[in-house]
């Protein structure tokens, strides 16, 4: 096969290299991003002049010399602009502006009252411009918002469908890039979450992740071989919606008997349970106290949880699992039966080197996911294959 490619597009590719590098591992000197790279160092010199000109790197020095004159440290900066990154839950609006790194300037949130999409939208507004006053004086300002939201995506950032919200076909970023005037992503709340602790949380430098986001229902970030995988046209993940009883109880989806119906929030409205409380921050604060409804019911939503990740591992092989979303927050009494049930039922094969954590972002993963992004856009993550 004969591949062409024009000297612009090849340095446009050589100069993202270099960005991505020092944004992943500064401080570094020009030698150490020659060597890491591959590059001749006249032309990381060149592309690293330019990145200092645009403001995305800047030049701290001296750092440790190897002998002779001592290096000037190059760092990638997380100042040069700032990103909002939003989640929408079922019950609740949050939101962050993070810097360039993922690092977390200010945050606030809403309570939702209901899903209607008009009265939504004006909440989002009003969120998204409260934290832009806040932005600190930057080169770029605001480079992009990112939204996560729970239910499919298409590439053009339309939610085609979120069953949770009663949603189907809306145009949000269409509708928020108009009104902003900034690059807006959307994405799946479980595949920006995944995002989120690949890159600053439990599962850097990790190749095959799951991710599973477990709150108002359950989806999953899948990340094979370091990328992050949408199926033939964006959907994969959607494995609250897997069948773990044949003869279940009916879900919204049509199907019957499916993961979320049994592992998730939706267990709380369960009238034949005399639960203290139908919010997880309040069960969570009833099952500290050795409330036994409370300790009952995360034990058997623990054990459920177990269940779908073992389908879960035995598919996909992964190295680490990330137990992410509101649930997270009930690790203490989830994790014990969730990794019982996962030892006693996994095939012997995948338990070698398997890992199953609760995400180190909290609740937080998914809108900092969201916001990297935005980030990634702004960067303008340069993938090309050969
Ligand atoms: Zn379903």
């Amino acid at each position: 096969m004969k591949v062409t490619g024009d000297q612009a597009l090849v340095k446009k590719i050589n100069k993202s290299i270099v960005l991505h590098t020092i944004r992943r591992h500064s401080p570094l000197s020009r030698a150490k991003v020659s060597e890491m790279t591959g590059l001749n160092k006249a032309t990381v010199s060149n592309l690293v002049a330019e990145l200092c000109t645009q403001e995305l790197v800047t030049e701290v020095g001296p750092g440790e010399s190897s002998g002779g004159r001592k290096p000037l440290m190059l760092h990638f900066n997380t100042m040069a602009g700032s990103v909002i990154g939003i989640e929408l839950r079922v019950k609740q609006l949050t939101a962050v502006l993070c810097d360039l790194s993922g690092g977390i300037l200010y945050e606030s949130d809403f309570s939702l009252e209901n899903h209607d999409f008009p009265y939504v939208l004006e909440q989002m507004k009003k969120l998204i411009s409260g934290l832009i006053i806040n932005a600190p004086e930057s080169p770029y300002g605001i480079v992009g918002i990112g939204v996560g939201v729970p239910g499919m995506v298409d590439e053009n950032g339309v939610v085609l469908f979120a069953p949770n919200l009663g949603w189907e076909m809306v145009e949000l970023r269409v509708i928020l890039e108009a009104q902003f005037s900034v690059p807006v992503t959307i994405d799946n709340e479980a595949n920006a979450g995944a995002q989120g602790e690949l890159n600053f949380g439990a599962a850097r430098e990790v190749r095959h992740l799951l991710y599973i986001s477990a709150g108002s229902g359950i989806g999953s970030g899948i990340i094979i071989g370091g990328e992050l995988y949408k199926g033939a046209r964006g959907y994969a993940g959607e494995t609250g919606h897997m069948t773990i009883e044949a003869q279940g109880k009916p879900c919204s989806c049509g199907s019957r008997g499916c993961w979320e119906l049994y592992a998730s929030e939706k267990t709380y409205d369960n009238p034949d349970l005399s639960l203290p409380a139908h919010t997880t921050p309040e069960l969570v604060r009833y099952a500290a106290s050795g409330q036994e409804d409370a300790l009952h019911h995360f034990s058997t939503m623990g054990e459920y949880l177990g269940i779908g990740v073992t389908n879960l591992i035995n598919s996909f092989n992964p190295e680490l699992i990330v137990i992410g979303g509101a649930l997270s927050e009930a690790e203490e009494w989830l994790g014990e039966p969730l990794r019982r049930v996962v030892a006693e039922r996994t095939l012997p094969y995948h338990k070698q080197q398997l890992e199953i954590t609760f995400s180190k972002l909290g609740s937080r993963g998914t809108m900092i996911g969201a916001g990297f992004s935005a980030v990634m856009h702004f960067l303008g993550d340069i993938r090309v294959t050969l």
